[in-house]
């Protein structure tokens, strides 16, 4: 058989007349109708979603972070706490704000090191930007309490984290801003395009006008905020806004988020069950309150050494399958030591232990039962072929 990974869904067919006529009418720029735009009715749909006040969309998460930062009104050069298992995006779009990420040890359960974030939380902290990486979960309660001690604001990287509840709440409306994407990969394809989400009135003026709300544009957000007459003309217009095409391709999925939450968790939960009786892999478990939505699974490989990791991929690629181990793999954006536009990359040894042995492959939610134990028997095949002649 060959398994099809990459591949998205379809867009609805629903949305194809309501496209159509919005290509027959030119209408793409999210400020040319005074009301009622598709990008003005994905915003009002996401926050009722979130359950926060307001939404911004805009054209790729990371501009979505980016914004966020400045829209804190951070000092130059400010210290941005940032889990060292992420992709390379995120620091980017610290670096792109003028601050300087400062990177924590992220565990071999993929989430974030409370002992090393409690350490690295010094008062020197201007903000800290929590990636759930892949769907994990850090510890939200912990990382409230320490930052609300400090009075620090949070940021939510929930790129890939649509759907992710922690105790009920919905990740990404946890902290004071959240930010997701709707890059191909992520729960919802637009293509390209992201939106950050907060309750807080002077981060969405400050937000809107700088995405590009010149002149009076911000009048066309259904945003009841009094703020933003106060920041028009004060800040800077970075033009990242999000196109009335987009918008619609988006749109149409929201009806289709609750079955890829569904089945992307089943298709998850029955793989890492299938792996778990191999004495080589492990998948480490969620934390306690943190309900997921994957559409991608990672283990970790334990007790082999480089040459039978390595040695894994290469059966897996044999019959089809890509996975990827994060840190043996040269290029990989996820391995903060490749991050080297950063003026200092530290060293941290339980992160790159983590990132040597982590095996990253796509799960996707239109993924049958049948195909999913089928993925688990080339896995456990591959395994088997690395390890046979081998001292693992
Ligand atoms: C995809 C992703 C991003 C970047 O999103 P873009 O919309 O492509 O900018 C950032 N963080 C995480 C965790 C991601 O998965």
């Amino acid at each position: 058989m060959t398994l099809d990974l990459h591949t998205a869904e379809s867009i609805p067919e629903t949305v194809r007349e309501e496209i159509q006529t919005l290509l027959t009418s030119g209408d793409l720029f999210r400020y040319h109708a005074a009301e009622g735009s598709a990008v003005t009715l994905l915003e009002q749909e996401f926050a009722d979603m979130l359950g926060t006040r307001f939404a911004l969309a805009v054209s790729s998460c990371s501009a979505a972070l980016f914004l966020s930062l400045k829209s804190l009104d951070l000092p130059k050069a400010a210290r941005v706490l940032i889990p060292a298992f992420t992709f390379a995006a995120v620091p980017s779009s610290v670096v792109h704000a003028d601050c300087v990420p400062v990177l924590v040890e992220v565990s071999d359960n993929y989430r974030i090191d409370m002992h090393d974030f409690a350490l690295k939380l010094t008062d020197d902290i201007s903000a800290v930007l929590i990636s759930h990486m892949r769907g994990h979960t850090s510890d939200m309660d912990e990382i409230e309490r320490l930052c609300a001690e400090k009075n620090i604001p949070i940021i939510e990287d929930a790129a890939h984290s649509l759907g992710t509840t922690w105790n009920d709440r919905n990740i990404g409306s946890i902290g004071k801003i959240g930010c997701f994407s709707f890059q191909s990969y992520k729960l919802l394809n637009g293509g390209e395009g992201g939106i950050l989400v907060t309750n807080d009135e002077d981060v969405i003026a400050r937000a809107v006008i700088m995405s590009g709300a010149y002149e009076n544009n911000w009048q066309k957000h259904d945003c009841k905020s009094n703020n933003f007459g106060k920041y028009q003309n004060q800040l800077p217009l970075y033009n990242t806004r999000l196109s009335n095409l987009s918008a619609m391709v988006v749109r149409a999925q929201l009806a289709e988020i609750p079955r890829r939450i569904a089945d992307g968790l089943r298709n998850h939960d029955l793989l890492a069950d299938i792996l778990s009786d191999n004495r080589y892999i492990t998948v480490p478990s969620p934390l306690k309150g943190e309900k997921r939505a994957p559409d991608s699974i990672q283990f970790n490989l334990i007790d082999v050494n480089d040459e039978t990791a390595r040695a894994f991929v290469s059966e897996c690629k044999k019959i089809g399958l890509g996975v990827s181990i994060f840190g043996l793999h040269v290029e990989n954006a996820r391995a903060y030591w490749n991050w080297q536009f950063l003026e200092t990359i530290p060293d941290l040894p339980q992160t790159k232990a983590m990132l040597m042995r982590a095996c990253d492959l796509r799960l996707p939610a239109r993924l049958s039962v049948e195909q999913v134990a089928e993925i688990g028997d080339m896995i456990l095949s591959a395994m088997k072929r690395a390890t046979k002649s081998k001292a693992a």
